[in-house]
């Protein structure tokens, strides 16, 4: 049975999108089969893999709107055994369609369903917002990460989201957890950075992942090259971060398979 994780935050730039796309290849190199979904309208995730799909019927559009047919799996890395279900923008057309079909909460987790036998691990990309498709993907998951960004303001907002998830609980997904805060960003030479991350692991505790994010200039090259940073560069402080990220969720039981 796969572990569904998906990676959320309302805010905009906080690390999901290059969590989403590196923690999947991270356990895709353990050897898991993983699945990323990609659930932005942005399509960060996508393209960032190198697919950049202008049909609807080839996105996640389809999984959300057509009950019927297989999913458009795509295979973005020969290297990896890594599937990809990438969004364009008119996934933001989708999601307005998408309030007109009754249960609409629950709709990517019974599509998702069908594919549970398939993977270890499926990752969802959430838009930065709490609307219908972010409620879809913690209606689905098993367990949230939550990135923040090591700056001012990080826990901002965190509330309003741990309020949502308390909501999906009581109404749809029982047994949702929250998988980890992460901590995204992170500069060593920052005195922000160290108050930042020491004031959040007061405030998280247990709940912060040990795994620090750094900031690494190749961390935001590497998509614009349409891989995974530790295709990129194998060796940079960011591939040894991600790599390490898998093997503590691998440790702390998250891989159900
Ligand atoms: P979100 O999906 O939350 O909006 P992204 O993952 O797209 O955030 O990250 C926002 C921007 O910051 C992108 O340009 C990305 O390349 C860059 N970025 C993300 N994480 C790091 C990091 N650890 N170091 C350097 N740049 C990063
Ligand atoms: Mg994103």
């Amino acid at each position: 049975m796969a572990h569904i994780l998906a990676i959320a935050n309302q805010k905009g730039g906080v690390g999901k999108t290059t969590t989403a796309i590196n923690l999947a290849c991270a356990l895709a190199q353990t050897g898991r089969r993983v699945l990323l979904v990609d659930c932005d309208p942005q399509g960060n995730a996508s393209s960032g893999l190198g697919l950049r799909i202008s049909e609807p019927d080839k996105t996640l559009h389809r999984v959300l709107l057509e009950e019927n047919g297989a999913p458009p799996l795509h295979r973005p890395l020969d290297e990896l055994s890594l599937w990809m279900i990438p969004a364009n923008p008119s996934l933001a057309a989708t999601e307005w369609k998408l309030t007109a079909t009754p249960g609409s909460e629950t709709v990517l987790a019974s599509r998702l369903k069908p594919l549970d036998e398939r993977f270890h691990f499926m990752i969802l990309d959430c838009p930065p917002s709490l609307g219908l498709l972010t409620v879809n993907t913690l209606c689905a998951a098993h367990s949230v990460l939550i990135p923040l960004q090591c700056e001012y303001f990080a826990m901002e907002g965190l509330s309003l989201l741990l309020d949502t998830i308390r909501k999906i609980k009581l109404r749809w997904n029982p047994s949702l957890a929250i998988r980890g805060i992460l901590l995204t960003m992170f500069d060593r030479r920052n005195n922000l950075s160290h108050q930042v991350a020491t004031e959040i692991r007061k405030h998280l505790g247990a709940r912060v992942f040990e795994t620090l994010i750094p900031r690494n200039v190749r961390l935001s090259e590497s998509p614009s090259h349409g891989l995974p940073v530790m295709l990129y560069d194998r060796h940079c402080a960011g591939s040894r971060a991600y790599a390490a990220l898998a093997h503590e969720i691998l440790q702390k039981g998250a891989d159900r398979a």
